[in-house]
């Protein structure tokens, strides 16, 4: 056998699973498709992550935390939530307390990546494409592009919302094509803004503006699909004025700070998270809708809950292959991501139904979610992962 664990992408999802299994005794061999050179320099993708407050005790926990610099992390000191026009809003956080952090996507894989030369149990094979998967009943096997095979106790899918690995391992996913387009970017504008992050449903369109630096935000536009090419199309100048006309102007003059990314939005929940000794983490396992900035927390709280289950596994000399074992991650995981991808999906419809009725109805939530005690504190509580495992917004 090559290893205890064969992972397959070194994504932020992979890699953190990779980190959560070092000093375990057990031996990880990582498989990436990607350049190391690429993984060491990872460029900017436009995706500044909305990270939980649970999410940084885990990535305090790996060591990882710490390798990012305090300029590169951004703290959330509040959220508003507005419906259509209306200038009310719903108002979470005191503006004192820190709810979470924006870290952008490639500072976080550069930050895993580095940790790596500490972990002599992990082993990165770059430049590897996995094409095909085999069983035996005590080991699991791979063939890389090029027809070299490795083999383990298990498999371990990261490798995308789209994962190929999952497919070659006949487990079968629900998509949901929302028929939108998400385009991030960074913008500078002239007045700072007070470390609120504002998620603003306009009719058609939704913007969220989300605090950086004093006078940066991260942008986050979703449109629909064939308004892409028109947005992605204007120039620098028409598309900063049409998202400083959006959002009312409440920052001043807007500047585009970088350029801009288009994602399309598909949501993705596998049906089983494990099999014959092979499980599945982050995006392979559910690739969610930003909107709720759940994707990467789940991602990161899945690889933790199953390197515990591995570990423990381990420790009582079970063979951590054994379906037992991945079961019992499989059920603690959907408990938090069944109720966030359908609760986000449902949320998402709701919040861009243009109907008259809906957006009455959006108003009345708002209100409600405000005055209601119970109600504003469970929201708070899904969107930290103070007191729970479960985004930002
Ligand atoms: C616009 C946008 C904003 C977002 N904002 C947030 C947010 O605020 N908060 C949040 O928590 N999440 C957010 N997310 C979600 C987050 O970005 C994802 O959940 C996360 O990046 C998924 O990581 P992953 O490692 O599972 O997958 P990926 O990042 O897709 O990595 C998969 C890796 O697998 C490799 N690979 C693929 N196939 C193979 C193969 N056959 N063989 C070998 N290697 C392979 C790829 O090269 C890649 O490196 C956002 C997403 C988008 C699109």
């Amino acid at each position: 056998m090559d290893s205890d664990i064969l992972v397959v992408g070194a994504g932020p999802a992979g890699l953190g699973f990779a980190h959560s299994m070092s000093g375990s005794g057990l031996k990880v061999t990582l498989l990436e498709r990607q350049s190391r050179d690429a993984l060491q320099h990872p460029g900017f993708d436009g995706r500044d992550i909305a990270l939980t407050q649970l999410s940084v005790r885990i990535l305090e926990g790996l060591g990882v935390w710490n390798r990012i610099s305090a300029d590169e992390k951004h703290s959330v000191l509040g959220a508003k939530v507005l419906n259509g026009n209306s200038s009310y809003s719903l108002d979470i956080g005191s503006g004192e307390e820190v709810l979470g952090y924006l870290v952008s996507n490639h500072v976080i894989r550069r930050a895993l990546f580095q940790g790596l030369d500490d972990l002599p149990d992990v082993e990165l094979i770059a430049d590897s494409t996995v094409t095909g998967v085999e069983h035996t009943a005590k080991t699991v096997g791979v063939e890389l592009a090029g027809g070299r095979t490795l083999t383990a106790k298990l498999l371990v899918a990261a490798d995308s919302r789209f994962s190929d690995t999952r497919r070659m391992l006949g487990i079968a996913a629900d998509m949901h094509d929302f028929g939108r387009v998400c385009i991030v970017c960074r913008m500078d504008h002239e007045k700072p803004h007070d470390g609120t992050a504002y998620e603003c449903f306009h009719y058609g369109r939704t913007l969220a503006v989300l605090p950086l630096s004093p006078r940066a935000s991260s942008i986050v536009v979703t449109a629909s699909s064939n308004e892409r090419d028109w947005l992605m199309g204007i120039s620098d100048e028409q598309f900063a004025s049409d998202v400083e006309d959006r959002f009312g102007s409440r920052y001043g003059r807007m500047r585009l700070a970088t350029e801009r990314f288009a994602y399309p939005l598909v949501g993705v929940h596998a049906k089983q998270l494990c099999g014959a000794r092979c499980a599945l983490v982050g995006d392979a396992a559910v690739g969610m809708h930003p909107v709720t900035a759940h994707g990467y927390n789940l991602g990161l709280s899945g690889a933790d809950t199953l390197a515990q289950e591995i570990r423990s596994a381990n420790a009582r000399r079970e063979d951590i292959g054994n379906f037992g074992v991945l079961k019992r991650y499989e059920q603690k995981h959907l408990r938090n991501t069944r109720p966030m991808y359908h609760g986000t999906n449902g949320l998402v419809k709701f919040f861009t139904d243009d109907r008259h009725a809906a957006r009455l109805a959006r108003h009345v939530a708002l209100r409600i979610a405000n005055n209601v005690p119970p109600v504003k504190q469970l929201i708070r509580n899904k969107l930290t992962e103070q007191s729970n495992r479960s985004g930002l917004f």
